[in-house]
């Protein structure tokens, strides 16, 4: 591998943070600290401020064309760079290199789609209702724009909205998650090698989150938040950015449902459990979090469901044949492990899993649970793990209106091979995307988010340049 960049990134420039901190990233697989990082405190934070709106007026005047170009060489450099990536993101993150090397082409895609979209952005000529005055619409980029991203697609998070951010002629900010900061330090060197202005992206990587990113949204400077994380810091977030008006993408929890019917076909619909749960090891806002299965296909659905998680590799990511890593760490772990036991001791039954392995690393075995009470904490809570929970219903009504008795509306998933109540249940469903008879619907030219409490606005799609462009209208009278 080539050297592993752990500098703060501004102005172009690698450097240490101003009081010299440093942080430590820990392998997941191990627990044991991998490297040490420069940790930003306020100071760097304005440096970095100051960077990304010095960079802002000239970067708004750059060609389109060349911004597209500048996303389409970084699309390739990544592409050319996926194993070297994929290990840098396992070592920090824990997920198996396969799905490793499948986030890194996802990632990448999201710089193509949007180098498309960076020539597209239109405007509009036309006359008024009233026929005395014309109408001039143009779109502007926002402004200099801070990006908070998660650690469970360190790369994806950072590209689905470096992309827009650049095609849009925003500069930015991106704050990445402290557990994995490396992904997006890669990520800078390839955007500098593809071009990018010095300015326009800079990234400050920190333990100390709120004391770096709130003088930013309170400055008055940012002008633009885009933020995916969980909806308790989203609300946090939200209040700082009211005070100056900060607009804002937040892309926050989810508590997706995952629907049988009995008319699916139950080899569909297991394949489809498979992914929806076990993507990133479950760790995904849109990992299904709750099983409604059709009290006549329950038993037969847990059964081919457990043999299948049964049978997945665990180990670390690194090592051939693994299907499952490590969690994140072991908070992350110790939550599992704690809605696992509330949920036996309210009476679940553990068809498979549910014991955490002895020895290093953040490990937790593939589980299903059935007869899982209503009243389980997993139910109104993100288990982020690799924890199947399955509740039974009988009818179209009742788990409609179970399946939206949450505060949250990012995904659903529907499993039926009748169309009427595939349509019928979807557009019942409060949620922001369905998967009708599949378990992945994240793709870089869809529009992805939730309603509810699951956030604001969409990344990705056509839409997806949108929310980092603002409208200006100019009125002219026909003389
Ligand atoms: P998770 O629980 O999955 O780690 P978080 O919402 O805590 O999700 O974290 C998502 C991102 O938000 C990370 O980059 C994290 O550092 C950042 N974050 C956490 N707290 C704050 C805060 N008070 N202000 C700004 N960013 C924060």
């Amino acid at each position: 591998m080539t050297e592993v960049l752990n500098q703060l990134f501004i102005g172009g420039a690698w450097v240490d943070a101003a009081d010299g901190a440093t942080m430590p990233v820990d392998d997941p697989a191990t627990g044991e600290v991998l490297c040490h990082v420069a940790d930003a405190g306020p100071k760097d934070a304005r440096l970095a401020e100051e960077a990304a709106v010095q960079a802002q007026a000239e970067w708004a005047r750059t060609a389109p064309r060349a911004r597209s170009e500048i996303l389409r060489r970084a699309h390739e450099l990544i592409l050319e760079r996926t194993d070297e990536l994929a290990h840098l993101m396992t070592s920090e993150m824990g997920k198996p290199l396969a799905e490793a090397r499948g986030e890194v082409a996802y990632a990448a895609e999201f710089f193509r789609w949007f180098s498309e979209e960076a020539v597209r952005i239109d405007g509009g000529y036309g006359t008024l209702p009233d026929g005395r005055n014309r109408m001039l619409l143009s779109r502007r980029p926002v402004g200099p724009c801070l990006l908070i991203t998660p650690w469970n697609f360190p790369l994806a998070m950072g590209t689905r909205k470096i992309g827009p951010a650049i095609a849009a002629g925003c500069t930015m900010i991106l704050k990445p998650a402290p557990q994995t900061p490396l992904s997006s330090l890669a990520l800078a060197g390839i955007l500098k090698e593809a071009g990018l202005p010095d300015g326009v992206l800079n990234i400050v990587t920190t333990s100390r989150a709120g004391e770096v990113c709130e003088p930013l949204l309170r400055g008055g400077r940012i002008r633009k938040l885009s933020f995916t994380g969980s909806t308790g810091v989203g609300r946090i977030l939200l209040a700082q950015c009211a005070d100056t008006v900060v607009r804002t993408s937040m892309e926050l929890g989810g508590n997706a449902p995952f629907i049988v019917f009995d008319d699916a076909d139950l080899d569909v619909a297991v394949d489809g459990a498979m992914v929806a749960k076990m993507r990133n090891m479950g760790e995904a806002c849109t990992a299904a979090n709750r099983f409604f299965v059709h009290r006549s296909v329950a038993e037969e659905f847990g059964r081919r469901l457990a043999e299948r998680m049964g049978a997945l590799v665990v180990g670390p990511g690194t090592r051939e044949g693994v299907d499952v890593g490590p969690l994140i760490d072991r908070t992350g772990r110790g939550k599992v492990e704690e809605l696992v036991a509330d949920a036996v001791e309210r009476g679940a039954r553990v068809l498979v899993g549910g014991r955490t392995p002895e020895g290093p690393g953040c490990f937790y075995p593939p589980t299903v649970l059935t007869d899982v009470s209503p009243e389980s904490r997993l139910m109104d809570t993100e288990i982020f793990g690799p924890v199947a929970a399955i509740l039974t219903f009988d009818d179209e009504d009742e788990v409609l209106r179970r399946a939206n008795d949450t505060p949250w509306g990012l995904v659903g998933y529907v499993f039926t091979q009748g169309l009427d109540r595939g349509l019928r249940v979807s557009e019942g469903l409060e949620v922001g995307m369905v998967g009708l008879n599949t378990g992945l619907v994240s793709n870089p030219a869809a529009p992805f988010g939730g309603v509810k409490q699951s956030g604001l606005g969409r990344e990705g799609g056509r839409v997806g340049i949108d929310e980092f462009l603002e409208y200006q209208y100019v009125a002219v009278p026909v003389r």
